[in-house]
C-alpha cells in the first residue's frame, strides 16, 4: 500500500521518539512455551513474562480451556447486565471473594478496565485521591477520569502521605500497589492501613504482581501481612500469575452492587467469554492448592538465586519475595544497548523506559518464573556480567 503523508506532527513525533531512545515497536513471536521463546528462526530464554507460576502454557490450563470451550464455545454475546452473565461468571466471582476474604467480587475484561471502572464509580469532583508516585498507569488514568483532586506522595513515603491526608478535602481514597510492577519492592501496607484508618480514608491496593505469588494460598501481600480487613478495595489481574486474562475487584457487597450499577468499563463492555471464567475457576483452585504452594516456593527460590547473582556482580536489589528484579541503568540509550546485547546472546529481558518509569531511570526488568531452571538463571548471571562490562 502506498505510504500516505500524515497531517499534524505525527512524523515529527515519531522522529523525536527515535532520537530520544524512546522508540517502541511490536515484535511478533512464533512460539512461546513458557520459558523458551522462538522468533526470527532463533530461540531465547524468556525473563520478561509475568506468568510467574508458569501456568499460561501448562497442561492444566490447556485442559481447563479445552473443557470450557467444549462446554460453552466462544463469546458471551452481550454485556454482563444484558444477557452476558453465566453461572460460570457468578461462581468465579464467589470463589474470588472467598479467596480475598471479602463479601463479594466483580470480574472485568482486564485489570486496566477494573481501575478505569472502579475509581470513577466511587470518587468524583470534591473528593481527593492520594496515589503513590509509582502507581500503574491504569490507576493514574482512572483517578484523572474520576474528576477528583489528585495528590501524589513520593514512593512509599509515609510522612508525606500523612501530610496529604491531613489537608485532603471530601472523601479520601489512598491508592497503592502491594508489589510495584517496575521496581519489585513492597508497599508498607500495615503503616498505610493505620494511616488510612486514622484519617477515615479508604484504601485501594493493586495486587497485580502479588496475587498468586505471595501470601497463604497465594492470596497476596495483604493476606501475608494480615491487613486484608483494612483494605477496602482489592484490585487484581487474572492475566499475570493466573496465566489467562481479566481482572477483579473484591470488596463489600455494597461496593460491588454500586460497581454493577456505575462502573462504565463493566457495564458497557461485552462479558468475557464463558470458557475463560470456567478455566479461571479451575486455575484459582490450583493456585490455592498444595501444587500452588510448590510453584510459589519455586518462584521464591528463583528470585533469591537471581538476587544473589545480581549482588555478586555488584547490583543491589530490594530484599523482597516478589518475582521482579530490576537492574537500573539510568540512561535510556545505554539500557537499550544492553537489552539488545542480551537479546543477541539468547536472553529476552525488556528495557523499561520513560514514560513507564521516570526519565533517566531506564532499566532491565528481570522477572523469574517457577519454570526457570537453576542452570538458566546461572547462565543469565554470567551473560549479564558480560553485557554490563563497559
Ligand atoms: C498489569 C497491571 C495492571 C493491568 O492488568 P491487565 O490485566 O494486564 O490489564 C494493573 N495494575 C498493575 C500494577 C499491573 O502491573
Amino acid at each position: 500500500m502506498q505510504e500516505r503523508t500524515e497531517p499534524w506532527d505525527i512524523t515529527a513525533q515519531l522522529d523525536e521518539l527515535r532520537t530520544q531512545g524512546l522508540w517502541r515497536e511490536l515484535r511478533p513471536l512464533d512460539e512461546l512455551d513458557g520459558i523458551t521463546v522462538r522468533a526470527e528462526g532463533r530461540e531465547w530464554i524468556n525473563f520478561s513474562s509475568n506468568d510467574y507460576l508458569g501456568l499460561a502454557h501448562s497442561a492444566e490450563m490447556r485442559q481447563a480451556l479445552t473443557e470450557g470451550i467444549a462446554k460453552y464455545g466462544g463469546g458471551s454475546g452481550a454485556s454482563r447486565l444484558v444477557c452476558g452473565t453465566h453461572r460460570a461468571h457468578a461462581e468465579l466471582e464467589e470463589a474470588l471473594a472467598d479467596f480475598k476474604g471479602t463479601a463479594a467480587a466483580l470480574t472485568f475484561s482486564s485489570g486496566f478496565a477494573v481501575a478505569l471502572g472502579t475509581i470513577p464509580a466511587l470518587m468524583g469532583a470534591g473528593d481527593t485521591i492520594i496515589l503513590d508516585k509509582l502507581c500503574h498507569a491504569s490507576l493514574v488514568d482512572a483517578a484523572r477520569l474520576s474528576g477528583a483532586t489528585i495528590r501524589v506522595f513520593p514512593h512509599n513515603h509515609l510522612e508525606k502521605l500523612e501530610r496529604l491526608l491531613q489537608t485532603a478535602k471530601g472523601r479520601m481514597l489512598v491508592v497503592t500497589e502491594s508489589i510495584f510492577s517496575m521496581d519489585g519492592d513492597a508497599a508498607p501496607l500495615r503503616e498505610i492501613a493505620a494511616l488510612k484508618a486514622k484519617y477515615g480514608a479508604w484504601l485501594l491496593v493493586d495486587e497485580a504482581h502479588a496475587v498468586g505469588v505471595l501470601g497463604p494460598q497465594g492470596r497476596g501481600l495483604t493476606a501475608e501481612l494480615g491487613v486484608n480487613q483494612q483494605v477496602d478495595l482489592h484490585l487484581g489481574t487474572l492475566s499475570k500469575a493466573f496465566g489467562l486474562s481479566g481482572g477483579y475487584l473484591a470488596a463489600s457487597r455494597q461496593v460491588i452492587d454500586l460497581l454493577i450499577n456505575r462502573a462504565r468499563s463493566f457495564i458497557y463492555s461485552t462479558a468475557p467469554p464463558i470458557h475463560l471464567a470456567h478455566a479461571l475457576g479451575i486455575i484459582l483452585d490450583l493456585i490455592r492448592s498444595d501444587r500452588g504452594d510448590t510453584l510459589r516456593a519455586q518462584v521464591r527460590n528463583h528470585a533469591l538465586q537471581t538476587q544473589n547473582l545480581l549482588s555478586g556482580i555488584g547490583i543491589a536489589s530490594h530484599a523482597n519475595e516478589a518475582a521482579i528484579l530490576p537492574v537500573i541503568l539510568g540512561e535510556e540509550s545505554r539500557a537499550m544497548e544492553i537489552s539488545s546485547r542480551l537479546r543477541e546472546t539468547g536472553f529476552l529481558i525488556p528495557c523499561i523506559r520513560y514514560p513507564t518509569v521516570a526519565r533517566g531511570s531506564a532499566r532491565l526488568r528481570i522477572t523469574v518464573s517457577a519454570l526457570h531452571s537453576a542452570a538458566q538463571i546461572h547462565a543469565l548471571g554470567t551473560t549479564l556480567q558480560e553485557a554490563l562490562r563497559p
